[in-house]
């Protein structure tokens, strides 16, 4: 069975710790979109770590982890990743990479850096990872996959210097920036090549054969609903879709095959990068969230950047729940809010004088006030319960008041960042 992993919100919703603690059942773990531009935060036996290429099921010696070929693939990042967690004392990781994933040019960070440089103020908060012009190369067939580092010398060279023509045009131009030697890119491509054949695989197939045989698969997503390229706050968005549904394109398995969607959803809100935010909140209430959130603080595993930090939106979560056809939710970091007397939630959108409680589109979204409801708390550590029984009535009322305005089961409740903190309720794994 392949069940998905995915975030409803605007990302950082505790996807890697609900993959991590998954993938103790599971052979397989898939990540199927995005790069190396957010990051996952994992706690477990081995220690504390931060990925951002590798698949979160790296930790178990039982697993493959695969790079999809939708995936916008780091080399350099994704060789040191393996070196730092095998220095870490983890096992070393079996992970198949997608010959037909492909790959972020040494030139993508540069202009994604020169982009935001040239739109100032006006910037889209770009983890400056190179990953909006990856994925603009790519639609533009100006991208390289990873089986052409094996395509010999003569055909990799010709394509350097066709793409290089039009990179170095806007450079020049546009950026007023140094030009791409050919020569160097392709060492730096054979330097590529060398590091990566040991993980190169025809992924749909070894996945075709993997159904046939009726393993256990995850697919894991990054980012969320709301950072979707189509679906999401456009343009302050990711360029790969976060929905489980394309993880049947960034793998190469049949669409039907995925037959459990489990969205991550956070128990309050939290965002980085530009764009609107209706329930955010600011001054020393947005500070004591962000200190006290995720595990030390909501700080950007990649950028280290603090993020901004809102009550629960029940009209964004929902929505993000609907578009990726959820089967499940994992509700996470509810021990989090235990130092509340009252928990705000943000229950419809005020927009033009009217409420509503679906997810309009950017330009509305941006005229929306949020309609707040205030719930009673808990006022004190739901650390270490193992049953939903036993957490304190406020909390479970928390848990279903938000579960009946969202409309999708919560059968995950996560009351802590480690591996076994989790809450089953009538999830079956
Ligand atoms: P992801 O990208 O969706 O995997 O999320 P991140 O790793 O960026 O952010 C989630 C943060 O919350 C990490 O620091 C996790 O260790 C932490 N976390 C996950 N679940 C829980 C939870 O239930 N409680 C607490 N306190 N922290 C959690």
């Amino acid at each position: 069975m392949v069940k998905a992993i995915v975030g409803a919100n605007w990302g950082d919703e505790g996807k890697g710790k609900i993959t991590d603690s998954l993938a103790e059942n599971s052979d397989i773990i898939i990540r199927f979109q995005g790069g190396a531009n957010a990051g996952h935060t994992i706690i477990n036996n081995y220690g504390k770590f931060a990925l951002h290429t590798l698949p979160s099921g790296v930790f178990y010696d039982h697993t493959t982890c695969i790079i999809g070929n939708g995936v916008a693939l780091n080399i350099p990042i994704l060789v040191k990743e393996i070196e730092e967690i095998v220095s870490q004392g983890v096992p070393k990781p079996r992970i198949l990479v997608s010959e037909r994933a492909q790959i972020v040019m040494p030139y993508h960070i540069l202009f994604d850096q020169y982009e935001e440089e040239r739109l100032g103020g006006k910037s889209f908060g770009s983890t400056k990872s190179g990953i909006a012009p990856f994925y603009s190369d790519k639609y533009a067939k100006i991208g390289f996959q990873v089986s052409e580092l094996f395509s010999g010398e003569e055909a990799l060279k010709e394509k350097i210097e066709r793409v290089l023509v039009q990179k170095n045009v806007l450079l020049d131009h546009l950026y007023h920036k140094p030009q791409i030697d050919a020569d160097e890119l392709y060492q730096t491509l054979v330097e590529y090549r060398d590091m990566i054949e040991p993980y190169v695989c025809n992924v749909s197939l070894y996945l075709d054969q993997a159904l046939k045989e009726g393993k256990e698969i995850l697919l894991e997503g990054q980012l969320g609903t709301l950072k979707d390229p189509d679906h999401g706050i456009y343009p302050m968005v990711t360029s790969s879709s976060t929905l489980a549904s394309y993880g049947a394109i960034g793998a190469g398995i049949p669409p039907y095959a995925i037959e459990k969607i489990i969205t991550v959803v956070k128990a309050y809100s939290s965002a980085v990068g530009a764009g609107a935010f209706v329930s955010e909140i600011f001054g020393d209430e947005a500070q004591e969230l962000r200190v006290r959130g995720g595990d030390g603080g909501e700080f950007g595993a990649t950028t280290g950047r603090p993020r901004r930090m809102g009550w629960f939106d029940c009209v964004a979560s929902k929505y993000g729940c609907r578009l990726q056809g959820t089967t499940d939710v994992a509700f996470t970091v509810v021990d989090v809010l235990g130092y509340l007397d009252e928990i705000p939630v943000c229950v419809g959108y005020e927009i033009d004088g009217e409420v509503t409680t679906e997810f309009p589109v950017t330009w509305q979204l941006e005229k929306a006030k949020p309609v707040l409801k205030t719930l009673p708390g808990w006022k004190c550590d739901i650390r270490g319960i193992r049953n939903y029984e036993d957490l304190p009535e406020n909390c479970r009322n928390y848990i279903e008041f938000i579960e009946e305005q969202i409309g999708y089961p919560i059968t995950i409740v996560s009351n802590g960042p480690g591996r076994d903190e989790v809450i089953y309720r009538g999830f079956e794994k």
